[in-house]
């Protein structure tokens, strides 16, 4: 076990930072309960971090923050069930190459994939398909080091209820060390991405999030036109684009031209609609045949900061175009795209997606530029359809009003209650965002 003190903390977005008074890098699950022993002993807190890819301070802390990218190991795999199970750190790009070899794969993953396991599923991290839950439904089991250094294991059978609401704990609930996951056989996804009017598209949303497994699509606020994107399983041969091909589309098309387009925007913000019309104009259709979670996650380098609401699926059209036009009605409307995409119901307490199938609404301001207008303003309009915010994406909500979006509420206090008795994985954001734990 290495350990650094007084380092600091800064997420990928680099809108977060803090100071915790030791970082520690564990290499067991016995390395956690000693570190979790040594702070509740020091009467100091306990965070553990992943990738830090979350914008909100859901990973900050000013006491000992565990990283726990050590934790990667493949521990078993059931060939029959599909199941597998690693160390809660492991990178999802990691995951995914270790569940390839295996001849298995994630049935659905997010825009990126280096997240680590455990902070994804923390936050309920999601992709897109209306059959498809988030991450966090395809966990069948994990281990937990609690805020009394026990260590267990969860699941439907043992620890039941723990199992099932820890499966979103955004880190209140204690350090998940080991997962266990349902995955599918590795599959191909024939990607085909179109520029097309937004309108018929938004008519027809049930039909558009039907016409795929993964439907999702991007939209310039203002801009008539939007990208699609459907990528469905095929038995075609994986035909991955050449380094050249893939320089061209996921470098310099989907990176650095957005990052010249948002420099210029924040530079000359008069020209915004000028910037957006040749934005748009250099976007072009593309058909990609690829191993999924390949096609599913992309490299993103350029940094923004995002926020992204959970509501029902049907509100899903008309509160796109409220999002649209107040946006638009901004003195400088953003020129980022908002992403839209869906995903199943599930029955995880402080799942986003508890209770409903969901539609998905984020939003995203480029880096360095101001979001506060703009976030304020989507969150106003998205109170209006219960929305949820995602745990690990910006917003302004604190547990007075979250605690009515979500029916078992007092199912997860009572689970904190009994494995965080006295709070050794509190910080600001869980003061924030869950309250205190009282009895
Ligand atoms: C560029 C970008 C693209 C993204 N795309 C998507 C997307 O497509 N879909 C989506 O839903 N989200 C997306 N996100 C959000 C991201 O998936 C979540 O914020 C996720 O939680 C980040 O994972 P992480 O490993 O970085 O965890 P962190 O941000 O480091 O931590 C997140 C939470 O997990 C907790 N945690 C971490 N490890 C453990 C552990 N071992 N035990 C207990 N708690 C733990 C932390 O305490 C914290 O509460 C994106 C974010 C970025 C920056």
């Amino acid at each position: 076990m290495t350990r650094r003190t007084s380092s600091k903390f800064t997420n990928w977005a680099g809108n977060q930072t803090c100071i915790p008074d030791h970082i520690k890098q564990p290499r067991t699950t016995e390395d956690v309960v000693q570190i979790v022993t040594d702070a509740a002993q020091r009467n100091s807190r306990v965070k553990a971090v992943g990738s830090g890819h979350s914008f909100t301070d859901t990973a900050c802390t000013d006491g000992t923050m565990i990283d726990l990218g050590s934790l990667d190991a493949l521990h078993h795999h059931d060939v029959a069930s599909r199941q597998v199970t690693v160390g809660a750190g492991i990178r999802l790009t990691a995951l995914n190459d270790r569940l390839d070899d295996l001849g298995l794969a994630l049935a659905n993953l997010g825009d990126i994939a280096v997240q680590t396991l455990a902070g994804a599923t923390a936050t309920a991290t999601h992709g897109t398909g209306t059959k498809l839950g988030n991450l966090s439904t395809m966990i069948t089991g994990f281990e937990l080091v609690t805020g009394t250094g026990d260590v267990i294991w969860c699941d439907r059978e043992e620890n039941s209820e723990i199992f099932t609401v820890g499966r979103v704990g955004i880190g209140a609930l204690g350090v998940i060390t080991k997962i266990r996951l349902q995955s599918v056989p590795a599959f191909t996804l024939r990607a085909e991405e179109r520029i097309t009017p937004r309108g018929p598209i938004m008519e027809d949303w049930q039909g558009f999030i039907d016409s795929a497994a993964h439907a999702e699509l991007f939209f310039i606020p203002g801009a008539r036109s939007c990208l699609t994107k459907r990528n469905n399983p095929t038995d075609e041969p994986p035909a991955p684009p050449s380094r050249l091909q893939y320089l061209v589309d996921k470098e310099l098309t989907e990176n650095l031209a957005v990052d010249v387009a948002m420099r210029l925007t924040r530079r000359f913000p008069s020209q915004r609609n000028r910037i957006a019309k040749t934005f748009m104009g250099a976007a072009s259709d593309r058909d990609v045949v690829d191993r999924s979670d390949r096609v599913f996650a992309s490299p993103r380098r350029v940094r923004f900061t995002e926020m992204e609401y959970g509501l029902p699926i049907d509100a899903v059209p008309e509160a796109v175009e409220r999002v649209n036009a107040f946006a638009t009605s901004l003195d400088n409307p953003p020129l980022f795209p908002v992403e839209v995409r869906c995903s199943a119901a599930d029955d995880i307490a402080l799942s986003t997606a508890y209770g409903r199938d969901s539609g998905w609404i984020a939003v995203h301001q480029y880096k360095g530029m101001p979001n506060g207008d703009y976030f304020r303003g989507v969150e106003a309009i998205m109170a209006d359809y219960e929305g949820r915010p995602h745990w690990g994406k910006l917003h302004f909500q604190s547990h007075h009003q979250l605690r009515r979006l979500y029916p078992e509420w007092d199912r997860f206090a009572a689970v904190r209650r009994q494995v965080d008795p006295n709070g050794l994985f509190r910080n600001a954001y869980l003061d924030r965002v869950l309250g205190p734990i009282t009895a």
